[in-house]
């Protein structure tokens, strides 16, 4: 069955559309190929083989052939997602991840540290990790990656990496003691969820394990990012639906950039201390593993 031009690819089923009477396209994320649209003839047959295999959040190796602008499904191994289908939280939480990248990234991309990512995801919500601090951390893991930022580790008016005590969702970033009061949009940060922030970015890729997170860091940190998210990033926040396309990302996140750097070389005191701010926060406040 297997041809010599068909692809094996490893991926992970983001959005799946009924199509004509039996099929189904599917929209994959690849290891090799980014994105993807699949085609799987004959998928809503009760007995088909590719039914199971099309599914969302179902992932594994797939061999695809290539068929014009699309990949013909041939067959699959598949770990299954059956964890979370019973789940409706969990489902949504799923689709979030889902929907940046199926609206966020541009089709036949490949992106090995971002496809690690959406595994972590899909993983962590898998194994029944808190579902919100999972797509939290991968909305802000992928906010970076994508050039947002926002700015976690120096004051976004001043430049100094000391005393940040409050976050600036118009500015894009961590503002400090000194600052906050210039700052019309300021709001309080808990320290722990700063620190959390601060050893979340410092994990090498790949290598992040299980994030945990106490409820009031969770809530401060989804409130930052919802505001941070609608200020930056053209977005419909019921569904967390990026509207704008990938070219418009890029151009706003350029933007930002641009405006943070001007705002830095203006700034009273220019580039501060580097050194951190001492880690005020409890371990019990946050946690995070390394590894599997
Ligand atoms: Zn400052």
């Amino acid at each position: 069955m297997e041809r010599p031009t068909d692809v094996r690819v490893e991926g992970i089923v983001l959005r799946t559309m009924a199509y004509r009477e039996a099929d189904v396209i599917a929209t994959l994320y690849t290891r090799e190929r980014g994105k993807i649209g699949v085609i799987a003839y004959g998928a809503r047959k009760l007995r088909s083989r590719a039914k199971s295999a099309v599914q969302p959040f179902q992932s594994g190796t797939y061999i695809l052939r290539p068929s014009g602008s699309l990949y013909r499904f041939v067959q699959a191994e598949t770990v299954g997602a059956a964890a979370l289908w019973g789940d409706v939280e969990r489902m949504a939480q799923a689709s979030v991840v889902a929907e940046w990248i199926v609206r966020g990234e541009e089709e036949g991309r490949p992106d090995e540290a971002l496809y690690r990512l959406v595994r972590w995801a899909l993983d962590r919500l898998l194994a029944g990790d808190e579902a919100e601090t999972v797509v939290r951390t991968f909305e802000l893991l992928y906010l970076r990656k994508a050039g947002f930022g926002p700015e976690w580790g120096r004051c976004v008016r001043c430049g100094r990496a000391a005393a940040l005590t409050d976050f600036s969702p118009a500015e894009g970033g961590v503002v400090c003691r000194a600052c906050r009061n210039a700052v019309p949009d300021a709001r309080p940060v808990p320290s722990p969820l700063l620190a959390f922030v601060g050893r979340l970015l410092a994990v090498p890729p790949g290598r992040l394990g299980r994030v945990t997170l106490r409820p009031p860091q969770r809530q401060a940190l989804s409130r930052l990012l919802d505001a941070f998210i609608e200020r930056h990033v053209a977005l419909d926040l019921l569904s967390r639906r990026i509207m704008a396309g990938r070219e418009d990302l890029a151009a706003a996140a350029a933007a930002l950039r641009e405006r943070r750097l001007k705002r830095r070389g203006a700034g009273l005191g220019g580039e501060g201390p580097t050194a951190e701010a001492p880690a005020e926060a409890s371990p019990a406040d946050s946690d995070f593993a390394m590894g599997r």
